[in-house]
Parts: structure tokens; C-alpha cells; sequence
């Protein structure tokens, strides 16, 4: 009995060292260990046994069994650490596939775009938190407690006076708080408000905001800053046209069109026969504004603006519905690689 143990031993041992895959160790495994395996039918002769040899056999056997478990999982763990060759099972002569290229969304692209023009003018680009207090969203903007906006309607609460910024202004606040003028700030990012999606709606868009102050900026900077813009942006052709407008944080106020670019100004469906299209807020930036972040409005002015990223770039690339931008359609997007 012991020699058949020992022969046994030797057996599985070579067999076990040159087993090549997970599926050859498998058998072994079967073979002697299984249920009706080799080693398994030697202790199931151990009750035929005289009664002295019972203990040191069935010793030597659960020695047996211990070990060609042991040598089973060294095998694997060898077999796991040898290199795979990719010639086993990839063909190497089969030509190669180019991942597909990916491009910038259109409002990133318009984003960037709007941004360039206005750090080729000097301005350095501020970004915000877009959860912000009453404070920054209203109060420090001269939006008085009354004003419409405020409403809840109008504005996503979170609580504790805590929203979503319904504009990027409040960006304006935290600036001008930490920093002293002489300056010329953009601020792009995403705004919120309690919209109903439709084809000029989202409860979310983009808004790219400026601001400029110093000591002796005047309603001439403002109107030759845009100027530039609109026309880099649109064309040398087109024309700027400003309307007095009211803002709470800015006194005067004014609206500003540029020439319709797609009828030349003559009048068509997307200008609504006007021959202009509105694109952005400014004015002059309102004295309470500076006051609220210790600036003295006797020696500090400036100017401000904002704009509609989504109408912009509807404008620009003739998208009649804003949520084109949102819906991930790779037949939309495709068209501004
Ligand atoms: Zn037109």
C-alpha cells in the first residue's frame, strides 16, 4: 500500500508539472482527486486495511491528497504568470480600425469663439460656483427684494437661501470682492431657470458675461468693445445697433441687435421681417452694484454685458430648435466637426 502511495505521488507530480493550460489541470484534478479518483479510491480501501495500519496509511494519504492540491494550484499560478502571446490568438495581418474622431460641441466651439475674441482684447477669462447665495444671485446685484426674478417661479431654490445661479453675474460679486480694478473680466458657464423645454427654452443654458472697470471707463469703451466683438464674431458687414433698455444692475441700459446676417438686413423669417437680431445685454455698471462690494462709485466705472450662448450659436449656425444641443443626436453634432 505505501509503495502504491509513493508511486502515485510520483505520478501525479510529473503529470501536473507539464499540464499547459487551466483545462489540462482540470483532468488531473478529476483524476486523482475527484470523486471516483485515484487517490480517493486508496482511501476508500483503508476500512480493508488490519487495524495498526490504519492510522499511519490514512496518513500518508491525506499527506498524498495535500499535496497534489498543492502542486495542482502552484501550476496554475505558474500558468497564469507566463506571458500570452497576442499571435495565439489574434491575427496580426488583418488591417487595423481607427477609433472615430471626436469634435468639440457646438456651444463649447461657440463658447471658445466668443471667449477668443474677447482675450485678444485683453480680457482674462473668471469662472463661478454655480450654486450660489440670494446675496450673489440678487442682492449685491441691485435686484431689489420685489423684482419679478426673485420669484420662485424664476429661480431654482435649494434651501437655505442657497440656488442655482439664474445668471452668470454673481461671478461678477465674487470678483470684485477679491480683486481691485483696473480690470476687463468674461465669464462663461451654465444658468438655470424653472423653464418648460421647448424649442427656445431649457431649464438650462450658457451664458458668456463681461465686465470692465477702472477709473475713467466711459458708455464709449462699452459701444467700441462690442463693436469689435460683433463684428469678429458676425462679419466686418455687420452693423450694431443699440436700444436704451433697463437692467437692475446697470444705469443706462441698452439692448444691442446686429444686422440680420442671413437676409442682409432686407428682412426674412428668422429676423422677423425686422432685419435685426437681438443678441446681448449692457450698460453701465448701476453705482449700488459697486458700492455692495466696497467699491467708491464716485471714483470707479464701468460697463457690463451678457449674452445667450444657445442663441448665438442658433443664430450663427441657423438651428431652429435649442434642443438640438441637448439630445446627443450624433447626426446633429456631427455636422460641426
Ligand atoms: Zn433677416
Amino acid at each position: 500500500m505505501l509503495d502504491k502511495i509513493n508511486a502515485l505521488g510520483a505520478e501525479a507530480s510529473n503529470e501536473i508539472k507539464s499540464a499547459g493550460d487551466s483545462k489540462a489541470l482540470d483532468d488531473l484534478r478529476i483524476r486523482y482527486l475527484g470523486r471516483k479518483g485515484l487517490v480517493t479510491e486508496l482511501l476508500g480501501q483503508i476500512a480493508t486495511l488490519p487495524p495498526e495500519e490504519k492510522p499511519r496509511l490514512g496518513k500518508e494519504l491525506n499527506a498524498l491528497k495535500a499535496n497534489i492540491d498543492g502542486a495542482l494550484k502552484e501550476r496554475q499560478a505558474e500558468l497564469a504568470r507566463s506571458p500570452v502571446m497576442l499571435k495565439d490568438f489574434a491575427d496580426l495581418t488583418l488591417p487595423g480600425f481607427r477609433p472615430p474622431a471626436g469634435s468639440r460641441h457646438p456651444l463649447t466651439k461657440t463658447i471658445d469663439d466668443i471667449c477668443s475674441i474677447f482675450l485678444g482684447m485683453g480680457f482674462k477669462i473668471v469662472e463661478g460656483p454655480e450654486i450660489e447665495t440670494e446675496f450673489y444671485n440678487f442682492e449685491a446685484l441691485n435686484i431689489a427684494l420685489d423684482h419679478p426674478s426673485r420669484d420662485a417661479f424664476d429661480t431654482f431654490y435649494i434651501k437655505n437661501q442657497y440656488m442655482l445661479r439664474s445668471h452668470t453675474s454673481p461671478v461678477q460679486v465674487r470678483f470684485m470682492e477679491t480683486e481691485k480694478p483696473p480690470f476687463k473680466i468674461i465669464v462663461p458657464g451654465k444658468v438655470y431657470r424653472p423653464d418648460a423645454v421647448d424649442a427656445s427654452h431649457s431649464f438650462m443654458f450658457h451664458q458668456i458675461e463681461g465686465l470692465v472697470a477702472g477709473d475713467d471707463v466711459t458708455f464709449a469703451d462699452l459701444k467700441g468693445a462690442l463693436s469689435v466683438f460683433i463684428k469678429n464674431y458676425f462679419g466686418e458687414d455687420a452693423k450694431v445697433r443699440f436700444r436704451p433698455h433697463y437692467f437692475p444692475f446697470t444705469e443706462p441700459s441698452a439692448e444691442v441687435d446686429v444686422s440680420c446676417f442671413i437676409c442682409g438686413g432686407k428682412g426674412c423669417s428668422v429676423c422677423g421681417k425686422k432685419g435685426w437680431l437681438e443678441i446681448l445685454g449692457c450698460g453701465m455698471v448701476h453705482p449700488n452694484v459697486f458700492k455692495a462690494v466696497k467699491y467708491n462709485p464716485e471714483k470707479v466705472t464701468g460697463f457690463a454685458f451678457g449674452m445667450g450662448v444657445e442663441r448665438i450659436a442658433m443664430l450663427k449656425y441657423g438651428i431652429n430648435d435649442m434642443r438640438l444641443f441637448f439630445e446627443n443626436d450624433m447626426r446633429f453634432l456631427e455636422q460641426f466637426r
